[in-house]
């Protein structure tokens, strides 16, 4: 049990990439908190399956993109467990269109949720990590969106861009109290958030990638598994791709 004593918290750890994070560290003997914003029949199905297999688990309704919520979550989490050592900030959300169409309420959603978001949560955390002296490990699933670009997302790509040069700032300020900070750029995962693409569109994207198909939300899961443990000691500022090899 690697993470035995650790308190994990997960941003939008309800479904897909994040519920597969909850269960990987939680069966490496974390407590973990389950932040989800709507879909609380997803949460429990989560928090349920961690307990099944002898783990513990909070469920905490959160809108990422608002600081006070992410400021309660973490006193919640503190409250509860007495402790936080890991943050991983997953929640994201998409709204593609074509820059000349693009609302701008849709350019404003993606980069609270998924900018702002990991600025708030990470605020939230820090003075708590600081305070118990013994290190961290904040982890920020960014995408390959926001190292390549893609059409049809300047807003997700700016955004996951942003959340690349946060990393490595961030992982700057708090390397000298033992806290890494680090980033997974994921190419095409399995998830609801993939599904919705139409399946001409999906073959294309598939013949982009030298592994010849999707990635599985564990396979993700397994690369925060990593970063969230000591065997990463010396990893920070570092941006890990778990694509199949889509950015070559
Ligand atoms: P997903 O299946 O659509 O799940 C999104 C999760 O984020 C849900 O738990 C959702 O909670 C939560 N969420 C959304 N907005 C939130 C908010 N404002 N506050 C709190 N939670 C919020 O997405 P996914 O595919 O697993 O993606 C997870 C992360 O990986 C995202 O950051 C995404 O950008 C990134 N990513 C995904 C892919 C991919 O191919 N799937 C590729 C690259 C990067 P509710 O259900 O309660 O709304």
């Amino acid at each position: 049990m690697p993470l035995w004593g650790k308190v994990a918290l997960v941003s939008g750890g309800s479904r897909g990439i994040g519920g597969a994070i909850v269960l990987a560290l939680a069966g490496a003997g974390a407590k973990v908190v389950i932040n989800y914003q709507q879909r609380e029949e997803a949460a429990l199905q989560v928090k349920e399956e961690v307990e099944a297999c002898g783990g513990e688990a909070l469920l905490y309704r959160a809108d990422v993109a608002i600081f006070s919520e992410c400021e309660q979550m973490v006193q919640a989490t503190l409250d509860h467990f007495g402790r936080i050592d890991i943050l991983v900030n997953n929640a994201g959300v998409r709204r593609d269109s074509l820059l000349a169409v693009m609302k701008n309420a849709d350019w404003d959603a993606v980069l609270d949720t998924n900018l702002k978001g990991v600025f708030n949560c990470c605020k939230a955390v820090i003075k708590p990590l600081l305070k118990q002296k013994s290190g961290g490990r904040i982890i920020n699933i960014a995408s390959v969106a926001g190292l390549c670009g893609n059409s049809g997302q300047t807003n997700y790509a700016a955004a996951k861009a942003g959340v690349i040069a946060f990393t490595k700032s961030l992982a700057k300020e708090l390397g000298r109290r033992d806290i890494t900070v680090n980033a997974i750029a994921p190419g095409f995962i399995e998830t609801e958030m993939t599904a919705s693409l139409a399946e001409p569109w999906q073959e294309t994207l598939r013949s982009q990638i030298a592994l010849g198909r999707f990635g599985k939300p564990s396979e993700v899961a397994a690369a925060v598994l990593f970063l969230a443990g000591e065997d990463s000691a010396y990893i920070t500022g570092s941006v890990l791709s778990i694509d199949g090899g889509l950015a070559i």
